[in-house]
């Protein structure tokens, strides 16, 4: 099967409407894709500065590769990357490398801050003291210090990777938890409210799948690291992707149908739990207790 726009060899085919694409195409059409979402969804506006979440991974390296580019064009915006370590032996180190690398050649500002510096315990360490789930804790330390980071380095939006892939999952697992108010905080641009002490957090990537942003981070030679952390492995969403990916093979657009289904439903869950106060930790962090999710990981580990 040749490229549908023009006849060359292929690279890709789409996956929602069995269309081919050659290289140059294709890149043509995910960045078009990612405007698009941009535009839709007025993730950011000229002027605003932008702190992209890096990883080192694919997803977090194409984002910021993409809207350097763009906001390059726009030359208003600053952009710089934002990386946590939380001190994953074996995982984050060449990560960070490849992170680092990546910035240092397109002069933008890496700043790194570790689990370590901020809560006195890598990732690992913590896991040896509590009997816990290890994203539930990674994921609350990496939230707290990313928006705290992104407002002591005073940008407007905070970018991440996640995809449409991503998306689909979160919303299955907050189904299947009956955590709706979690799923009222997804979307393309997040967060209930408007609130100076929570960076809004932006997803260029939103309905881009994992398949091609793989392709699109190989093309472009952006990272050839594609290690997965070895705490996934075992996880509810490593349970749920496994599932959705088999139902896509069977009824492909699955995962657009699972995130457009929700899309029209986020605008009310929006409205509904808009009423949710928020409360101001005394670390200074937005919270929806009197302590912050952090802090009471934090004063669990100090306890033993
Ligand atoms: S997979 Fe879980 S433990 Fe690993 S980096 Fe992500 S949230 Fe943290
Ligand atoms: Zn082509
Ligand atoms: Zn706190």
């Amino acid at each position: 099967m040749a490229c549908k726009k023009c006849k060359e060899k292929p690279v890709i085919t789409l996956p929602n409407n069995n269309i081919s694409l050659c290289k140059s195409c294709f890149i043509k059409y995910f960045e078009a894709k990612v405007r698009k979402t941009v535009r839709q969804y007025n993730l950011f506006e000229k002027g605003e500065s932008i702190a992209v979440g890096v990883s080192g991974g694919k997803d977090s390296l194409t984002t910021l590769h993409v809207l350097n580019d763009i906001i390059s064009k726009q030359r208003t915006t600053k952009i710089i990357g934002i990386l946590i370590d939380e001190g994953i032996h074996g995982y984050r180190d060449e990560s960070i490398k490849t992170a680092q690398k990546y910035c240092d050649e397109n002069n933008i500002k890496l700043h790194i801050y570790s689990f370590e510096d901020e809560f006195g315990y890598k990732l690992g360490k913590a896991l040896k003291i509590l009997d816990i789930n290890s994203c539930s804790i990674c994921g609350v330390f990496r939230r707290y210090l990313m928006n705290k980071a992104a407002r002591e380095l005073k940008v407007d939006r905070i970018a991440t990777g996640h995809n449409l892939d991503d998306e689909s999952q979160s919303i299955v697992m907050n189904t299947f938890r009956n955590t709706m108010e979690t799923s009222a905080r997804l979307g393309p641009i997040t967060g209930i409210q408007d609130d100076k002490k929570f960076i809004k957090r932006i997803k260029p990537l939103y309905f881009l799948t994992e398949k091609e942003i793989m392709t699109y981070a190989f093309i472009k030679g952006l990272t050839d690291n594609f290690n997965e952390c070895p705490y996934a492995k075992g996880s509810l969403r490593s349970e749920v992707r496994t599932m959705i990916n088999d139902f896509d093979k069977k009824y492909p657009s699955t995962k657009y149908s699972i995130v457009n289904s929700f899309l029209e439903i986020l605008p009310s869950l929006k409205e509904k739990y808009a009423g949710s106060s928020i409360k101001i930790c005394k670390c200074g962090e937005p919270a929806s207790n009197e302590t912050c999710q952090a802090c009471e990981y934090v004063k669990r580990l100090k306890n033993g």
